[in-house]
């Protein structure tokens, strides 16, 4: 039977200024099972990282307010764990990967130092020396680089290269969910798809659960049991990936994401960009969020938020699913 790992209810998180409040994640509701991975997906903004950084609890401390929501690791509130607490978490069960290597590598430290200092921050069972250079040799083999190499420092591996040794030290300690935020993004296109198999190979192998932020609808589909499109803050649809890709019905912004997508079967591959930008997250619209760019948006949409739908695993924000045969309101917020 599936269990239940992470779950998130009603979050919402603020960046507070004197001046302004970004609300960059409003409302959002998902969970996810014990080697599941989930996909959340959107454009630069949506909030997909700002969710990412909540569960971690790494929300700049200054700025970032979470005034509504729980998270829940395991059954236990995250947001009840002492810092000790939160410490032991973060490494050993809850991992992240960044989308710039360089932001999670030392310069000054040679990579297997700082492989070892991962399990060594973690080191519970008291692992002598020798049982720690053996355990980085192991991964290190496991995302294909020769554990000779441990004595070089960054700046001597290229992008793809520092990405494995970021895999690496995030899977040291074997966690239950590792969050890998556009892990390939800054990486020579060559490149991208060796490190998502490589990611895909490991977690099927350890048995982790992910969340796979993205905005490469084809990387979703390689990797994801389930999928949460996010828009300003929100998640508009959730589903099964065959919900997602093959629904009856999809959010008009879905849609849009892949309509967004080259066809290169097509003799003119053409993009057809969605028109409009997101909305500004200081001044986020009355009604539907994404009506200033939806092409079916109705005066209903530019007044009143929707509802969410749902039929099945198939969870949608939209007006135009009332009433609709098969659609039920969900009882939320
Ligand atoms: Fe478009 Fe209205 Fe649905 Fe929003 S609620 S996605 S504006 S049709």
């Amino acid at each position: 039977m599936s269990q239940e790992l992470l779950k998130i209810t009603d979050l919402s998180v603020e960046y507070r200024t004197d001046k302004e409040t970004v609300h960059a994640v409003n409302h959002i509701h998902f969970s996810l099972n014990k080697g599941e991975t989930i996909g959340l997906v959107g454009e630069t903004g949506a909030g997909k990282t700002t969710t990412a950084l909540s569960i971690m609890r790494l929300l700049p401390e200054k700025t970032g307010f979470i005034p509504n929501g729980t998270i829940e690791f395991e059954g236990r509130s995250l947001f009840d764990l002492e810092e000790k607490e939160l410490h032991n978490i973060r490494g050993k069960h809850i991992a992240m990967i960044f989308q710039d290597p360089m932001t999670s590598l030392n310069p000054i430290m040679t990579v297997g130092e700082q492989i070892a200092e991962a399990l060594e921050l973690h080191n519970t069972d008291g692992k002598t020396h020798e049982q720690i250079q053996a355990r980085v040799d192991e991964v290190l083999t496991m995302v294909g680089i020769p554990p000779s190499r441990k004595i070089a420092f960054p700046h001597q591996f290229s992008g793809g290269m520092k990405q494995r040794v970021v895999i690496a030290m995030a899977l040291v300690c074997e966690p239950d969910l590792l969050i890998a935020d556009e892990p390939t993004t800054a990486l020579d296109v060559t490149i991208q798809a060796q490190v998502i198999n490589m990611i895909r190979e490991l977690r099927d192998r350890l048995g982790t659960a992910m969340i796979m932020i993205t905005h490469d609808l084809g990387i979703v589909a390689q990797t994801c049991d389930n999928v949460a499109v996010m828009y300003a803050g929100r998640i508009i649809e959730a589903g099964t990936a065959l919900d997602i890709y093959k629904g009856e019905f999809r959010h008009p912004y879905t849609v849009g994401l892949f309509t967004s997508i080259p066809n290169l079967r097509e003799k003119t591959a053409r993009l057809t960009p969605i028109p409009g930008l997101m909305p500004d997250p200081t001044k986020l619209p009355a009604g539907c969020s994404f009506a200033p760019r939806c092409p079916r948006a109705t005066e209903l949409c530019r007044t009143t938020p929707p509802s969410a739908y749902r039929s099945g695993t198939h969870v949608i924000e939209c007006h135009l699913l009332e009433g609709k045969d098969g659609w039920t309101k969900e009882a939320r917020e």
